[in-house]
């Protein structure tokens, strides 16, 4: 069971990222949702995407 899980909080809507949820990882490992990053049409270099679970399983730093 990875350490981030319910405790990692997008910074944009400041929520617990859920492991189902959509997110986006950006430069300087910063987790966003998906639909938060489109909400704020934020231009951040997007490094990996998927659900919360698929970058824990990816990043060992998730881990
Ligand atoms: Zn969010």
């Amino acid at each position: 069971m990875s350490k981030v899980l319910g405790r990692l909080r997008c910074p944009y809507c400041s929520e617990v990222v859920e492991v189902n949820d959509k997110v986006f990882m950006i430069f300087g490992n910063w987790i966003i949702h998906q639909k938060c990053y489109f909400k704020h049409s934020l231009d951040y270099e997007v490094v990996d995407k998927g659900t919360l679970n698929d970058i824990i399983l990816r990043y060992w730093f998730f881990q």
